[in-house]
C-alpha cells in the first residue's frame, strides 16, 4: 500500500509543479506554456483525486471536523502540513484578485488560466500531502502507545481502547 501511495503522491507532486509552471507562465502572458490547452493537463487531477478522497477519510476517521486536516496529514513533516495552508491561503487571494480586480479584455484568457491553475495547485498539493501521509503512516513498524500505554495500530491516530489521540511521532 505504501508503494502505491508513494507513486500517487509523486504524480500529484508532478501535477503541482506542472501547474506552478502554467500559473507563472500565465502571469507572464503565456496561456499555453506546454503548447496545449492547460485544461487537458488538468484532467490529471481526476487520477490523483480518486484515491485521495477515500484516503483522507480513512486517515482522518474518528477525528472532529476541525482536526481532520491535522489528523489526516499526521504522517507529513510539519513544514509540509504548513505549506498546505500556505497554498490554500494563496489560492484564496488568487480567487479574490480575479473577482475584484478589473481585467483587460485582451488579458482575459491568461487571467482565467491564472484562476484555474491556482485552484489546481491547491488540489494537487493537498493530494500530494494526503498520499504522502498515508505512505508514511502505513510504513511505521514500531509500536506506538497512548498515554495509558495501550498499543495503537501503526495507521491509527486514535487509541481504540480509550480514544486518546496520538499526534505526530516526532
Ligand atoms: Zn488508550
Amino acid at each position: 500500500m505504501s508503494l502505491i501511495a508513494k507513486l500517487i503522491s509523486l504524480i500529484a507532486l508532478l501535477g503541482f509543479f506542472t501547474f506552478l509552471a502554467v500559473h507563472v507562465a500565465a502571469y507572464a502572458g503565456n496561456a499555453r506554456p506546454f503548447g496545449m490547452d492547460p485544461q487537458l493537463l488538468g484532467l490529471g487531477i481526476i487520477v490523483v483525486w480518486i484515491p485521495t478522497v477515500p484516503t483522507f477519510t480513512y486517515l482522518s476517521r474518528g477525528s472532529a471536523r476541525k482536526d481532520s486536516w491535522k489528523v489526516a496529514l499526521r504522517g507529513c513533516p510539519v513544514w509540509m502540513y504548513r505549506l498546505c495552508y500556505g497554498v490554500l491561503g494563496y489560492v484564496l487571494l488568487n480567487f479574490l484578485a480575479f473577482m475584484l480586480l478589473p481585467v483587460d479584455a485582451a488579458l482575459r484568457e491568461t487571467a482565467e488560466i491564472r484562476l484555474i491553475s491556482g485552484h489546481l495547485l491547491a488540489f494537487y498539493f493537498t493530494a500530494f500531502a494526503t498520499m504522502h501521509s498515508l505512505a508514511e503512516v502505513s510504513q511505521r513498524k514500531f509500536t506506538r502507545r497512548c498515554i495509558d500505554a495501550h498499543e495503537l495500530e501503526p495507521s491509527h491516530a486514535y487509541c481504540s481502547k480509550c480514544g486518546a489521540y496520538l499526534d505526530r511521532d516526532d
